[in-house]
């Protein structure tokens, strides 16, 4: 892995836009919906055409793919419309069949790559293959555990190899259906930098108003690609309806996008910049929402004190806070004067919320 040169070219051996624009169903449901989604993506930004056939749910009794006959009905979208196509594979077995019925793109998802061993089987199976193959995150935020899925690929002599962003999830809610945490993929250029890298914003946002959004931000931070999952129906979609898009919406997403330069020096400053600020702004959101939190358990607090008939202000309490908080802050390299002015302010504002509460 000392050496991803090799990675980055097939983009350009393949004449793929940029960026590279991966669409197509969560799942394939029908022969129909296939062929008529790939119509409507041929002659657009998309160059290759996705679909779920076997389906890794969360719990069991879901829709869980229709399996590899779905392979037929993607062989003949692909020779109808031109367009690559790309399934996900999570065992030997798929990697076969897929293999048979010359899929050309396969993608290893997100539940997927935290099991080394499923990794390594389909490594096996896919020795020095010409075919692209793209790693998605692992479902948790363990850079390691997607860069050894990367290695454990690459010693297998796959060269086309790519990364797909989809989001780690997490017990919180958030505005997110996976969490960004987009300085992990960041972390992942900084050390491969010619390994395309590409945002499933569908996975990431949960919900089809957030995608241009989310794309924005990934083309923002020099991204390759967006996979974005699109539906003639989404509101009927067996699989993740919420989230997905009509062709003629995504049509408009790529009219909205602002697609930058990839590589001059005043680019690579905006990119530096942007991938700054993004962390910043996804900090700002997470402070916003630990504030919150602890708002709600103040209140809490306040009606324990209201059929108590305890007062709102506990000076011992907030002593106790603010030394062991400054004393953290000291270690932390953040001034007294900060952490007092921060404390008090959080204070104040929880005397606040106690008081009407108290005085309801
Ligand atoms: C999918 O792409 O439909 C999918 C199951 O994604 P993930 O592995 O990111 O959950
Ligand atoms: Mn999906």
């Amino acid at each position: 892995m000392e050496n991803s040169k090799s990675m980055r070219n097939w983009l350009d051996d393949f004449q793929l836009s940029h960026p590279l624009v991966i669409a197509g169903p969560c799942s394939a449901e029908t022969e129909e919906q296939v062929l008529e989604i790939a119509h409507e993506l041929k002659n657009s930004d998309v160059s290759i055409f996705r679909a779920g056939i076997w389906k890794p749910r969360t719990r069991p009794g879901g829709f869980e793919g229709v399996g590899a006959i779905g392979l037929k009905w993607l062989q003949k979208a692909k020779k109808e419309t031109n367009l690559l196509m790309a399934v996900e594979v999570a065992n030997a077995q798929h990697v076969k069949l897929a293999l048979e019925h010359d899929i050309d793109v396969l993608w290893i998802g997100a539940r997927t790559t935290v099991n080394p061993f499923a990794v390594q089987e389909i490594a096996d199976v896919l020795q020095n293959t010409d075919k692209i193959v793209l790693l998605k995150n692992p479902v948790n935020p363990d850079l390691s555990l997607w860069l050894g899925g990367l290695e454990r690929l690459h010693n297998a002599g796959i060269k086309k190899l790519g990364v797909i962003h989809r989001g780690f999830s997490t017990y919180e809610k958030t505005k997110y259906r996976n969490i960004p945490e987009w300085q992990l993929a960041i972390e992942l250029k900084r050390k491969f930098p010619d390994l395309p890298l590409i945002c499933d914003p569908s996975h990431i946002s949960g919900k089809r108003d957030m995608i241009l959004e989310v794309s924005q931000q990934a083309l923002d931070l020099n991204y390759d690609g967006l996979m974005i999952e699109t539906h003639c129906n989404p509101d009927q979609a067996w699989s993740d309806a919420a989230q997905q898009v009509t062709p003629s919406a995504l049509k408009q997403i790529f009219i909205d996008l602002k697609v930058r330069k990839q590589s001059d020096e005043a680019d690579e400053y905006n990119s530096k910049l942007s991938g700054l600020r993004t962390q910043i702004d996804e900090l700002d959101s997470k402070l916003m929402d630990v504030l919150v939190k602890r708002m709600k358990i103040a209140d809490q607090i306040g009606l324990l004190k209201k059929e108590k008939n305890v007062a709102v202000l506990q000076s011992n309490r907030w002593h106790q806070i603010l030394e062991k908080m400054i004393e953290e802050g000291s270690q932390k390299g953040l001034s007294e004067e900060f952490i007092l002015k921060l404390f008090k302010a959080i204070h104040q504002e929880s005397i606040v919320h106690q008081e009407r509460i108290i005085n309801k």
